[in-house]
């Protein structure tokens, strides 16, 4: 029989796929055995309707032979088989997939219920050459009298003969590539490789995928000895953890298949397991860890579930499922409805995977509010190692999710040592109150010591502790909480005095405007005004900025790569209008007062936790005037 030709655009095809779609190698594996697979569930779902056919299902298993001498993997199903024509029609044209004609056909079948096929693009079978110079199928059709061989070498072509075999089914051999300079072939031909494999990517293949396994045993006759027995071995656990119903599982098992699969040493915080039917069916088990992984915070993390189509892993890592406020997450996501594109590598971004991803999202924003209202320990815990990333989420985006964020996020506050969420603080705000309050700074013990704080404190109003960089930032893009805005107390004017301290304070900077203006002069451009104030209860002196840029904003901002000076906050020094310092600059002399001016300016400084420019003239003036 001659050799014939694959058809013109299946060998630049085969090329294109051999060299670029797939990009590791060892997925060939995972296609073959989805294939067996495939073709075993045909056999089985046609004896459901046809009782001439034996389809036993322990007998169903799907053998891996290695031979490291010919150098060969054989991979062999009791699956539907392969007529001559079949091999011609479905192994000659690559992109022309039997399983999806099959499906189709089946559709109304009402028994058909049961039956998922995994590959539906065919490209999968040509994977194999990425591995091998030679690939043999040897096939006997379900109900054909003559078996076939199927030869090919890669795109040059292929040849199908009769040959002999006795059972239905097919047998895939190939023939493993010579090792290069720059790759090794023959690790496939490692049976610790192949095993792990199988686990890795086929684990849930229903049917058994069974191999011989070489092993080291004590030998029962010589003690200290050992003696090698080789034994057929399962080497995947066939059933899905997340396909079974959450009754039938324990805590335990959860636990265990979080950390053998995601390597954590601890138990996950939270268990998700969902199955969903509807706009997209899905089973979905996702993890969210105790404790932050090593490189969360850093560029090499990268988020995403595994996905799976029918069992099978298609994907690692698949960002497309999880947000990034939400990247944390781990876990997977098995859906039979994906539409996969060319292989099953290249998913494409479709419509079905964003139905899902939407629904994920919203899984686990209400399992952490569910968390929140119920055990806020718990949350507490998680909050303290994930939560800049929510806070980070509200930012993101311009704000696209931050009314769904709102509710997750909590800062500490004047009340109490607890988080706090915003829901809480507007419940407890005074009727008077009409702003929500916030204060920046390094950390919570600093910034109460602001003295900013003090007046606001004793008017009653609860002040928010905002001690992540991000928390300003977040805040400004929420706006409003409740239809309350947000107010820094170091920078927005918040609007607290009655018209008579108001007044007070308008005539105090009234009568002292020289005074004022000279000290101003005195700290040239540092500061756009320098005046009095009634806001700081005991305290003397405090720096405030005005317009958009805060003071915390600005020392972020100027942290920034690429950072210039236009985003610099416009500072204001004031001065407390009742303090014995207010009263003592009025009389002393033009050289004192300048003195006087540069330290209350550096105290205002030192005290938001800005730098001071010149430390020693600072030490000099206060010594000076001691
Ligand atoms: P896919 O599996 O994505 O459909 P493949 O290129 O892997 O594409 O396979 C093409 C077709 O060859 C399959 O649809 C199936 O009809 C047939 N086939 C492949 N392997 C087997 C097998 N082990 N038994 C029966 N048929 C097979």
């Amino acid at each position: 029989m001659s050799k014939k030709q694959f058809k013109a655009e299946s060998k630049k095809l085969l090329d294109m796929m051999i060299n670029s779609i797939y990009t590791h190698k060892e997925i060939f594996l995972r296609e073959l055995i989805s294939n067996a697979s495939d073709a075993t569930d045909k056999l089985y779902f046609k004896s459901l309707t046809d009782s001439s056919i034996n389809a036993d299902k322990d007998k169903l298993t799907i053998r891996i032979d290695l031979n490291k001498e010919d150098r060969t993997i054989k991979i062999s199903d009791h699956g539907i088989g392969m007529t001559a024509k079949e091999l011609e029609q479905n192994l000659g044209t690559i992109a022309k997939s039997d399983s999806l004609d099959f499906k189709k056909a089946n559709a109304d079948n009402k028994d058909a219920g049961d039956i998922e096929v995994i590959g539906q693009f065919g490209v999968g079978f040509y994977s194999a050459f990425m591995v091998a110079d030679k690939i043999e199928v040897v096939s006997k059709a379900l109900g054909a009298e003559e078996a076939g061989i199927w030869t090919s070498s890669g795109a040059d072509g292929y040849t199908i003969k009769p040959c002999q075999k006795d059972e239905v089914g097919t047998t895939v051999i190939l023939h493993i590539k010579a090792d290069t300079e720059d790759e090794s072939y023959s690790e496939y031909l490692e049976q610790y490789r192949i095993r792990d494999l199988v686990k890795r990517y086929s684990d849930y293949i229903r049917y058994p995928i069974v191999m011989e396994m070489t092993s080291q045993v004590p030998d029962p006759d010589n003690e200290g000895e050992y003696i090698t027995e080789i034994n057929d071995e399962t080497l995947n656990s066939m059933v899905p953890l997340w396909r079974k119903s959450k009754s039938e599982i324990k805590d335990e098992e959860y636990n265990e298949f979080y950390k053998s699969k995601f390597y954590d040493y601890r138990d996950p915080a939270l268990v998700i397991h969902t199955k969903t039917e509807g706009q997209a069916t899905f089973d979905a088990l996702m993890f969210i860890p105790e404790n932050a992984p090593m490189d969360f915070y850093s560029k090499e993390y990268e988020k995403g579930l595994q996905l799976y189509s029918n069992g099978v892993l298609i994907m690692d890592k698949c960002a497309d499922l999880l947000p990034d406020y939400f990247s944390f997450v781990k876990g997977l996501v098995d859906s039979a409805d994906l539409s996969l594109n060319i292989s099953r590598e290249v998913l494409q971004h479709d419509r079905q995977l964003k139905i899902i991803a939407k629904a994920i999202e919203k899984k686990i924003k209400n399992e952490l509010a569910k968390m929140l209202a119920n055990n806020r320990e718990k949350y507490n815990r998680f909050f303290d190692t994930f939560g800049t990333n929510i806070k980070w989420g509200i930012y993101a985006d311009y704000g696209m999710n931050k009314d769904n964020l709102k509710d997750l996020v909590m800062f500490k506050s004047s009340v109490g040592d607890d988080y706090t969420t915003l829901k809480e603080y507007v419940e407890r705000m005074a009727d008077s109150q009409e702003k929500i309050y916030y204060a920046c700074g390094d950390n919570v013990d600093k910034i109460a010591m602001l003295p900013q704080c003090e007046a606001v404190k004793n008017k009653g109003y609860e002040i928010l502790y905002f001690t992540d960089e991000v928390d300003e930032f977040a805040i400004q893009m929420l706006m409003e909480y409740d239809g309350k805005q947000f107010a820094n107390i170091c920078k927005d004017d918040l609007d607290l005095d009655t018209e008579a301290e108001k007044e007070a304070i308008n005539k105090a900077n009234e009568d002292a405007k020289d005074l004022l203006e000279k000290m101003k002069s005195y700290l040239s451009d540092e500061v756009k005004e320098v005046k009095f104030t009634n806001k700081l209860g005991s305290h003397a002196v405090c720096l405030s900025a005005e317009g958009f840029v805060s003071l915390e904003m600005a020392k972020v901002l100027s942290q920034m790569p690429g950072a210039n000076d236009s985003v610099k906050a416009e500072l204001v020094l004031e001065i407390n209008s009742t303090h014995p310092i207010a009263e003592k600059l009025k009389v002393v002399d033009d050289d004192t007062l300048k003195k006087y001016t540069d330290i209350l300016y550096n105290q205002a400084r030192l005290i938001a936790g800005l730098p001071i420019d010149n430390p020693t003239r600072l030490a000099d003036t206060v010594c000076d005037l001691m």
